[in-house]
């Protein structure tokens, strides 16, 4: 394995002239002032400490000439699945699914079941080595593994980590696997939380989480109320799948309830804090209970595209809304691009500017609220996570422009540079942190696993 040489080390950086947009003023305010000056940065430990012109460099410090260069926030992803990193490739299942439903029980959860160990770190380094390539520092991971549930999210942290990346951790609890199964699931997050929770210190947590649930249609009642549970005692969110195609809604009124929201609210799972993904079959009634509790609703646009479960009401999407990927790759500015696009199309609502820019910040207020941790801001006190891009850009970046310019004129291949915590965990042309051989013999391993579990098994 490559050794990642540490660049934080020592007394802390100046970095000079760079074309600095951040998001959000410093302190944990939910209200965004974006804006654009051209300034110098003075990095210490995992925070910047100084921000201003012409700062003078201190003795030992490594000063830093970025030739106006943009330097930005690092992107934040709100829903994702390191697990299927190993995806791509992949070969076809035999029947062609139909259905929603078909694509788990054919692709993704054999993916799942045939993961073991090894396969879920690789998983995890591979995943956020593609995403801290294309800009994004903090990923709000959800994962899967059901052979191999106990420590998972240790060694998806061990992946992120050899990166250097920020996660909020959770694991999917599902019925899917029986009882036994189930609670080694609610287990794997509870481990996790007490975890994250003793790890807490004066430094900018590397990792945080959530209590992980797949989504309403394989979770049994009892199953939901030991979720709840698990969210008073660490006074955490849920973080779930909420009705990405039709099945949780059928399923749910088979179980006699009047929909999948109503559900949750019964058993105290939309609240402050919890996550919701997809919400492509959701009603304006549902969207308003979920507003009004203050959950977050994290649109995945492109994986919905891909598995043709519609279009998501995102014009009625509550305010705490923000971008997730559902594992398609880590690149947030396609994410955007691909739901604005989408959205001057006829049908649903569009995304429009103000959506734009109010889900794009969503994701750093996602990060602040989690986190308690000012991102999305490059002031003093801030966590140090930040893009530097190539110093050549084509049309002048100012606070008037700057959503223009993250929706039509920045783009992955113009990160330079990737720091987090104040080190500069990643720059263009860097080789990988694992081995290719490595990761490919674990992906045709889990993919010769996963043609077994096809054949016989379909929970
Ligand atoms: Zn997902």
């Amino acid at each position: 394995m490559a050794a990642k040489t540490p660049s934080g080390d020592g007394p802390g950086f100046l970095l000079r002239n760079g074309r600095v947009l951040d998001y959000f003023p410093p302190e944990l305010s939910a209200d965004p002032s974006p804006r654009v000056e051209s300034v110098d940065l003075r990095v210490r430990g995992d925070r910047i400490v100084a921000r201003g012109s012409g700062l003078t460099p201190e003795a030992g410090e490594d000063v830093r000439d970025l030739d106006g260069a943009v330097v930005m926030p690092g992107n934040v992803n709100g829903h994702t699945h390191l697990y299927s990193s190993l995806a791509p490739g992949m070969p076809a299942p035999r029947n062609v699914p139909r259905s929603f439903t078909e694509i788990l029980t054919e692709i993704w959860w054999p993916l799942d079941r045939a993961l073991d160990a090894e396969a879920v770190f690789l998983s995890a380094a591979a995943g956020a080595w593609e995403a801290a390539r294309v800009g994004t520092t903090l990923l709000f991971d959800h994962h899967s593994s059901l052979t191999s549930v106990g420590g998972s999210l240790d060694r998806i942290a061990e992946g992120l980590s050899l990166v250097g990346l920020r996660g909020c951790l959770c694991y999917e609890v599902t019925d899917r696997g029986g009882p036994g199964s189930r609670d080694t699931t609610l287990e794997e997050n509870d481990r996790w939380l007490r975890q994250v929770a003793q790890r807490r210190t004066g430094d900018v947590p590397r990792f945080c989480g959530l209590v992980g649930a797949h989504a309403g249609f394989t979770l049994e009642d009892d199953t939901l109320d030991d979720l709840a549970q698990l969210c008073e005692k660490h006074q955490a969110g849920v973080h779930m799948h909420l009705c990405e195609g039709t099945t949780d809604r059928e399923v749910c009124q088979e179980r006699g309830w009047k929909d999948p929201v109503e559900r949750l609210v019964a058993h105290g799972l939309v609240r402050p804090g919890s996550l919701f993904a997809h919400g492509v079959d959701l009603t304006p009634l549902d969207l308003q209970a979920i507003e009004e509790r203050g959950a977050w609703l994290v649109h995945n646009g492109r994986s919905n595209m891909n598995n043709g479960v519609g279009r998501a009401p995102v014009d009625r999407f509550p305010d705490r809304a923000c971008f997730g990927t559902d594992g398609v790759d880590d690149n947030m500015w396609a994410e955007m691009r691909a739901t604005f696009f989408r959205g001057n199309e006829p049908g649903r609502g569009p995304l429009g500017f103000r959506g734009a820019q109010r889900f794009w910040l969503g994701g750093f207020r996602l990060a602040r609220e989690c986190f308690r941790e000012p991102f999305g801001t490059l002031d003093a006190g801030a966590p140090a996570d930040f893009l530097v891009c190539h110093p050549f850009m084509r049309s002048p970046l100012a606070t008037d422009n700057w959503l223009s310019m993250i929706l039509f004129g920045i783009q992955a291949q113009h990160v330079a540079e990737v720091w987090v915590g104040g080190r500069r965990i990643h720059r263009a042309g860097d080789p990988a942190p694992v081995e290719a051989a490595r990761c490919q013999a674990a992906a045709r391993r889990v993919w010769d696993a996963m043609r077994g579990l096809r054949r016989g098994a379909k929970t």
